[in-house]
């Protein structure tokens, strides 16, 4: 039989969404034309709750969370630890086409800005609709997602608070209560109260169904998600009890729910028949399960399980089980199907759950041509095209050619006024001379890495100007008697430079370890060239591809690059208003994305701010991966700011990185260094470049570690002149950030970017950096901290008392 017939004598609810569409179609128009008063007219006449604005306060979504029942919540969270690594999985990788020399195309994909996620109410609340649609648009990348869902007045005229709680779980801060088709026509032209989104996704009844169809020029849609239904292809080896309760499962959806059991084998159907009588009976959702089942269900008895597969094809289930010999097998053979569950031990209710896959998938046939929700809802690939003036004379002759074909003159011309005839070479792609090809070269550039491609690299400014004020360094340079030492030690080891370092640095391990103190030993500490390449170590063994790192912006900004140097995605968590973190917010947003690793910087670069230890703690308690502590600044803190060492023999996964660039003076020697458990250095040597730390950086790190009192004195200078500029700052009436490291953060100024340039005027280097409208100045000498007064008050002066600000 052929597809069309099979197809056509399948059992399959009908549906007619042309009725439902002229009656969502005024509603729709209406929220276009009226925005949030049509909304809440709608969800009054339709929910029955009256609501003066849309979106759900944070504390009800806070106590929808804390009321969660704690089973619910531990299984909602099992559920996000196994959805959010298949998805991750799923995000596609740029790649780029080199088409010949000079040319090339690259494909890069892009998060839309803005979701909207519709969780139907129903009688009962489905928690996990939350999960499956928000995960792949967080794993995306998508930067806002909003949710919809009715209010119900059984619930305090809020959404039901299983889905509030979900919401929550998953970070999720804006939901609105509403409902129906007024809910995907505000996300799609957006109200008072709701940005409009670039994509809708989510199932939903007829109407929201219908909305979707209307509206899917207007905003992005998801497949519609119609009845559900399932298929088994069964032979002699499935076990009809197991057949009997998937088929029983399906069909407690609903009425309209299809199911199907295919088998070649005669006794399995009925054997599956006489399980069924029972099972339905005892069913807790009787009259809908016997209304689907005989509804649009059926067994259909094939010939072989040849023919098994062609019906299920034809048919492009929703779900299909395979319960048969060679169950994988037979799975890689099918063409059409929503998801495919193997083997008697992969039933379908594990995928509405727990298996890690996504349960959104395609109904009513459109498997044939649809897949199942996937992070690929929420992106775009972008082809970005680059050609050379030579690439481009090769490829001439043929667009002359296609442009006179079409009749499109002007296409013709916008390449020929590039490349005038006579440049061009008529056969294949390569360029006309070497000579043109190597002149060409530069504009194309080398085919680098696509999510690197059109990156600028970072770094301060590197400008000659009297006070130097914007890379954190320590303004006073090693004492002369270290720089003695340094120059004999280093004259010292220059005589062995014939052979490698001690690539194990042991010495100075066991130096920075009796610096530290905490009851370190050489054996936990590990020591780079700067803590830049510590951060680096880590990601490239403990992140990498297909794993995700977190940290707390705004924060050093090298966290995020060298993650993505190393191929690891980094999610951008937020600080609190004072750039603090609060322990439930950080802790959620861990539970939230489950990083491979997180950056907690103590204190904070660019805002000064220390963490308090019970942060820190609260993560580690949390985290399932490393925790990173970046105490650069360390030696800065005031009083009673704690380390992150005291804890490491608590937290074998936590990791605090140090460097001698600051409090020690010593950033041109590039020295930095971690203390960790002896199994994370182990963990790094995998990594690590051989004899990576220079017989001189030995060598000199040593000899600054000998002198540590007296460097270590200056930091207490440089702390004082740091509280003092923080209150001068305050007394001109600036906003300046609580800080524990060797910078302020000062502003808000309305354009930060021309009072930097004002004090460069006047000799003063500072940082721009940081939140919008703020500056990060290091602290330097006396005299230096007198310049930047004497810079700043003037600037301020100069803006017309303070306008600018
Ligand atoms: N961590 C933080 C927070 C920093 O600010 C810096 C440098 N500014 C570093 C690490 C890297 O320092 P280095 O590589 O010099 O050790």
């Amino acid at each position: 039989m052929t597809r069309e017939k099979l197809a056509g004598v399948l059992p399959r609810a009908a549906l007619d969404t042309g009725v439902a569409l002229e009656r969502i179609r005024p509603v729709c128009e209406d929220v276009r034309d009226r925005g949030a008063a049509a909304v809440r007219e709608y969800t009054a006449r339709f929910d029955g709750v009256d609501l003066p604005a849309s979106r759900v306060p944070a504390q009800v979504l806070a106590d929808a969370l804390a009321g969660l029942d704690p089973k619910l919540r531990a299984a909602l969270e099992e559920m996000v630890r196994r959805v959010r690594p298949v998805h991750e999985a799923q995000r596609p990788a740029g790649h780029t086409t080199r088409i010949g020399d000079g040319a090339q195309v690259t494909e890069h994909y892009v998060p839309v800005d803005r979701a909207g996620v519709y969780v139907p109410g129903g009688l009962v609340p489905l928690p996990s609709s939350v999960i499956m649609n928000v995960i792949p648009a967080q794993v995306a990348g998508v930067r806002q997602i909003a949710v919809a869902s009715p209010p119900r007045p059984d619930s305090g005229g809020m959404p039901a608070p299983a889905i509030l709680a979900a919401c929550a779980l998953l970070g999720i801060d804006e939901v609105h209560a509403v409902g129906g088709a007024q809910a995907v026509a505000m996300f799609a032209y957006g109200t008072a109260d709701c940005a409009p989104v670039d994509v809708v996704t989510g199932p939903g009844n007829a109407y929201v169904t219908a909305a979707k169809r209307l509206l899917a020029g207007t905003v992005g849609v998801d497949a519609e998600a119609g009845p559900t239904e399932i298929a088994i292809i069964a032979d002699r080896t499935a076990d009809p009890r197991f057949l009997a309760a998937d088929l029983v499962a399906q069909a407690e959806h609903g009425p309209l729910a299809a199911c199907l059991l295919i088998t070649a084998d005669p006794a399995l159907a009925k054997r599956t028949e006489a399980e069924l009588r029972p099972q339905v009976a005892s069913a807790r959702h009787r009259d809908t399960v016997q209304a689907a089942l005989a509804g649009q269900s059926a067994c259909v008895l094939v010939d072989d399980i040849e023919a098994a597969l062609a019906v299920s094809d034809a048919w492009a289930p929703e779900h299909l089980e395979i319960q048969a010999q060679d169950a994988a097998g037979l799975a890689m053979r099918v063409r059409n199907a929503g998801a495919v569950f193997v083997g008697p031990y992969a039933p379908v209710s594990l995928g509405d759950y727990l298996a890690g896959s996504n349960h959104v998938l395609p109904t009513g046939g459109t498997a044939r041509h649809t897949a199942g929700l996937s992070v690929l809802a929420f992106m775009r690939g972008i082809h970005m095209v680059e050609c050379s003036a030579a690439a481009l004379a090769a490829a001439a002759p043929h667009i002359d050619a296609l442009g006179a074909a079409e009749d499109l003159a002007a296409h013709v011309a916008a390449v020929r006024i590039r490349v005038p005839h006579g440049q061009d070479v008529t056969s294949g792609a390569r360029p006309a001379t070497a000579g043109a090809d190597a002149q060409q070269r530069p504009a194309a550039g080398p085919p680098i890495r696509p999510d690197l491609a059109g990156r600028a690299p970072y770094g301060a400014p590197q400008l000659d100007v009297p006070v130097r004020l914007n890379t954190n360094e320590n303004p006073y340079p090693p004492p002369p008697a270290l720089v003695q030492e340094i120059t004999h030690a280093v004259t010292a080891a220059a005589g062995a430079l014939n052979r490698y370092p001690d690539r194990d640095a042991l010495s100075l391990r066991g130096d920075l370890a009796a610096y530290l103190g905490h009851g370190l030993t050489a054996r936990q500490v590990w020591p780079a060239n700067g803590s830049n390449e510590i951060i680096q170590q880590l990601l490239q063994v403990f992140g990498g591809a297909g794993r995700a790192a977190l940290g707390f912006e705004p924060s050093y900004a090298m966290h995020p690059l060298i993650a993505r140097a190393t191929g690891t995605r980094w999610i951008r968590g937020a600080r609190e208003a004072d750039f603090g973190l609060d322990a439930d917010r950080t802790v959620r947003a861990v539970r939230e994305h489950q990083p491979d690793l997180v950056f907690l910087t103590s204190p904070n670069n660019p805002t000064g701010t220390a963490l308090p230890r019970a942060v820190i703690e609260a993560v580690c308690e949390t985290a399932p991966g490393m925790v990173v502590v970046d105490e650069a600044y360390a030696e800065f803190a005031r009083e009673g700011a704690g380390t992150a060492l005291a804890l490491l023999p608590r937290y074998p996964r936590l990791v605090v990185t140090r460097t001698m660039s600051k409090a020690f003076a010593l950033a041109g020697a590039r020295v930095g260094y971690l203390a960790a458990d002896p199994a994370v250095i182990d963990a790094l040597l995998l990594v690590r470049l051989p004899y990576h730390l220079s017989a001189q950086t030995q060598v000199t790190a040593r000899a600054a570690l000998a002198h540590s009192a007296e460097l270590l004195a200056t930091v207490a200078h440089l702390r004082a002149e740091r509280d003092s500029l923080v209150g001068w700052l305050r007394g001109t009436g600036l906003a300046a950030a609580d800080s524990d490291a060797n910078f302020v953060l000062f502003g808000e100024f309305g354009d930060s970017h021309t009072v930097w340039q004002g004090l460069l005027d006047r000799g003063v280097l500072v940082r721009e950096t940081g939140p919008p409208g703020w500056l990060r100045v290091s602290i330097g000498t006396p005299a230096e901290m007198a310049a930047f007064r004497a810079a700043l008050t003037d600037v301020l002066a100069n803006a017309q008392g303070g306008a600018d600000r």
